[in-house]
């Protein structure tokens, strides 16, 4: 491992989409999916990117993995930088360290491959160890995953498991070449409502001991909430409010987080509710305003925010917001709203 405190440093990346050229010849403007964003993950700590579809959090996860080339901006893994011209053989180390949580597990297995040979065919791909250390491997690894007794498992195939051992199947696939690094985008959302909590409860176990970087991104709040120490808000491409999880999600500073809060529904009837209303017509990533790209549905814009695009700054409460009135509209009136909701604890 290389010297650095963090594993990813990320600073003002960037990926556009441009369009192919009209038929009349107008040069269409580019889809800004991740608009020059900033952070850094410690080693063996979690990190939740939340946000709306079509925020760029999916994006910033392909960024990280390398399934996309940036288009601006650094991105550094465990000190190094991760440029365009990396070797055939430099990216091959690098997708052994940094893996894939897939969404779906319905789709994520090859159907006609039994559970051994979804977790033998990474460790053949790396060339890991003679074929009786590789079984041992995969033993191993449905252990630590809870696939017990491993022999019942090892010669199913995908179709005759549940969702919940299908998803602790993807996870093993994921863990079984001893990455440093994992994304996990979705990681439930697929997931019947009763079994989340249990898989979400083996990730964290699993990711802690051994140690990995960890990246959620998710629209569920509790599950980040749950599982992450920091958490990043995106929105239109750009982060409009990161910190600890407990600052950013008990003490919102920025509109938009306020709004994403406020939509996560409570069981608890004795939870005073804050909602913050928004206007539902979200601005497209092509057709970016000047100022604030969330002055559009922001209920506290005013004359600058049309004009100003605001910067990320740290704020006395710890945390990095995006809005020219964050010290005014932030606060504590959210303080324990995601302490009544759906717990995955
Ligand atoms: Fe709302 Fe203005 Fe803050 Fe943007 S800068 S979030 S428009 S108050």
């Amino acid at each position: 491992m290389g010297q650095s405190d963090f594993l990813i440093e990320v600073e003002d990346l960037k990926k556009w989409f441009y369009p192919k050229q009209s038929l009349i010849g107008r040069r269409k403007a580019p889809l800004r999916a991740v608009d020059g964003i900033s952070f850094s993950i410690k080693k063996g700590t979690s990190i939740g990117i939340a946000g709306e579809s079509g925020c760029g959090k999916t994006t910033t996860g392909k960024l990280l993995l390398k399934l996309y080339d940036a288009t601006e901006g650094s991105f550094k893994f465990d000190g190094v930088e991760m440029n365009s011209g990396m070797t055939k053989q430099e990216l091959k180390d690098f997708r052994r360290k940094a893996q894939l949580m897939f969404q779906n597990p319905y789709e994520a297995l090859n159907p006609r491959y039994t559970i051994y040979q979804s977790l033998q065919e990474p460790l053949i791909i790396h060339k890991y160890g003679t074929k009786e250390v590789r079984r041992k491997k995969i033993i191993n690894m449905l252990e630590k995953v809870r696939l017990t007794p491993v022999e019942s498992y090892l010669h199913k195939f995908p179709h005759q498991l549940s969702g919940g051992q299908l998803q602790r199947v993807v996870l093993a696939r994921s863990l079984v070449v001893d990455p440093l690094f994992l994304v996990a985008d979705e990681p439930v959302s697929m997931l019947d409502v009763s079994v989340r909590a249990g898989v979400l409860n083996l990730m964290r176990e699993v990711t802690s001991t051994m140690g990995l970087t960890t990246v959620y991104i998710s629209h569920d709040l509790s599950l980040i909430k749950y599982l992450c120490e920091e958490t990043v808000i995106m929105y239109l491409g750009s982060i409009v409010e990161k910190g600890p999880t407990d600052k950013i999600l008990f003490s919102p500073m920025h509109p938009y987080t306020m709004a994403l809060i406020s939509a996560v529904p409570s069981s608890d009837p004795d939870v005073e509710l804050k909602e913050l209303n928004i206007n539902n017509s979200i601005t497209s990533a092509d057709n970016i305003p000047d100022g604030c790209k969330f002055q559009d549905r922001c209920p506290y814009a005013q004359e600058i925010c049309f004009k100003q695009e605001p910067l990320l700054q740290k704020t006395k409460n710890d945390h990095f917001v995006a809005c020219h009135f964050s010290e005014e509209i932030g606060g504590k009136q959210y303080e324990n709203r995601l302490c009544s909701t759906r717990s995955y604890g």
